[in-house]
């Protein structure tokens, strides 16, 4: 028996603990709750279930396999590193699991536009991809910073037939890009449908977005027992909102012998100014229309934020894991920019995978780790996404 209990989570307003809720004018609360009352019927029935489980075979190739990163082992001398291979989706992240089931909700429920942001433009083409799919139209709002960083992304988002808004506003970074499609979204909330990009925004988004991605977990699980007859000793991901960790955490949180971290972006330094630790240096604050550990002036507006990935720089976080770091069972660790640097090119050199520069916090942790532990032990690490769409930036960064 676990000493945790996490199944009714989160409560029917939507809270984890103190985090989580609806922060709305009551207009919003009625769609949120109409998008929770549908997302709730149609999970259990057998044709949406169907649906996605197809859908997650044959068009994303799940499951992912577990790879034992032998040489990257053996190299730090320590615990023996695996590798949830995410990177081989379809549209190469994580993302396209809640994508999919976002799509497949609003055909549902009838809408007419899809919505959203999009940082690095994981979310953006996932979803571009998804509603591609289902046949609906897909609208991306993204800071004109992120489009000059993440050009592959850019083209690819305009290929798949989504109307791309560059957004100039403030840091032109990505919580500008959710202020602007939440600005559109408000300007016919029942007929469009804002498809968030991880753990994050009003109930039921953080529960419904943790679901879809929780196949990670419930693989990497079985796959892991099935291989060694036990759970690994660690697991660990990368948080920027949050959704491939809750993906990857869920099925192991009531596993007590297995030691879970998120690994949140340290950017410069967290002595500077220049990160992206919510978790680690934020406070309880409000944020997008919920409450959650934000990073925040005295008058509690957002504080900007760096991260060298895009998908991480934001200065809010995913309300379960605010919980989750309250009551002690998930550890929040940051590396550094540069730590995540060498982690991408160490992984690409020494097993021949480029990770994308979100996933190679993780690995880094890991690095950082390993060294630490006994050959024994396991860390098993979930590779969110690969690293092409990075490859130019960090060529041109390090001199390449
Ligand atoms: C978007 C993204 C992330 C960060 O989002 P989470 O919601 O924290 O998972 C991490 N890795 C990759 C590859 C991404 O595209």
């Amino acid at each position: 028996m676990s000493k945790f209990d996490f199944a009714p989570m989160p409560d029917k307003e939507g809270f984890f603990g103190h985090y989580g809720g609806q922060i709305l004018p009551p207009e919003l609360k009625k769609v949120m709750d109409d998008i929770d009352r549908a997302y709730e019927e149609i999970r259990h029935t057998e044709s949406f279930k169907t649906e996605l489980m197809q859908l997650n075979q044959d068009y994303v190739g799940r499951p992912s396999p577990i790879y034992h990163a032998k040489r990257l082992s053996e190299k730090l001398g320590g615990a023996q590193i695996y590798l949830k291979r995410e990177d081989l989706n379809h549209t190469g992240a994580h993302k396209i699991n809640h994508c999919l089931g976002e799509a497949l909700l609003a055909k549902f429920m009838g809408k007419k536009k899809v919505i959203a942001e999009t940082g690095a433009g994981q979310h953006g083409v996932a979803l571009a991809t998804a509603c591609a799919l289902v046949g609906i139209p897909c609208e991306i709002h993204m800071g004109q910073v992120d489009i000059e960083k993440e050009h592959p992304n850019v083209t690819k988002m305009k290929i798949l037939g989504c109307k791309l808004i560059p957004v100039t506003r403030g840091t032109a970074t990505l919580k500008d890009a959710v202020d602007s499609a939440f600005e559109e979204y408000l300007k016919n909330p029942e007929e469009f449908i804002y498809a968030i990009g991880s753990v994050v925004g009003p109930h039921p988004f953080p529960k419904m977005v943790r679901d879809f991605q929780s196949i990670i977990g419930r693989e990497a699980r079985q796959q892991f027992n099935d291989r060694h007859g036990k759970n690994p000793d660690i697991i660990t991901a990368c948080v920027g909102g949050g959704s491939n960790a809750m993906g990857l955490f869920t099925a192991f949180l009531n596993d007590d012998e297995v030691k879970i971290v998120g690994v949140e972006p340290a950017g410069k330094g967290l002595d500077t100014k220049d990160h992206s630790a919510t978790l680690t240096l934020g406070t309880p604050g409000e944020i997008h229309g919920f409450k959650c550990y934000v990073l925040q002036d005295e008058n509690g507006e957002p504080l900007p934020v760096h991260s060298i990935a895009s998908g991480l720089d934001y200065p809010g976080v995913g309300p379960q894991h605010c919980y989750l770091k309250d009551i002690e069972r998930v550890e929040y660790q940051s590396v550094t920019d540069d730590e995540c640097l060498d982690a991408f090119m160490t992984l690409s050199q020494v097993e021949g995978i480029i990770p994308a520069l979100e996933s190679a916090h993780a690995v880094a942790w890991a690095m950082r780790e390993a060294p630490k532990l006994g050959k024994d032990k396991t860390i098993l690490v979930n590779l969110s996404g690969r690293g092409d769409k990075d490859a130019d930036y960090v060529a041109t960064k390090l001199g390449l």
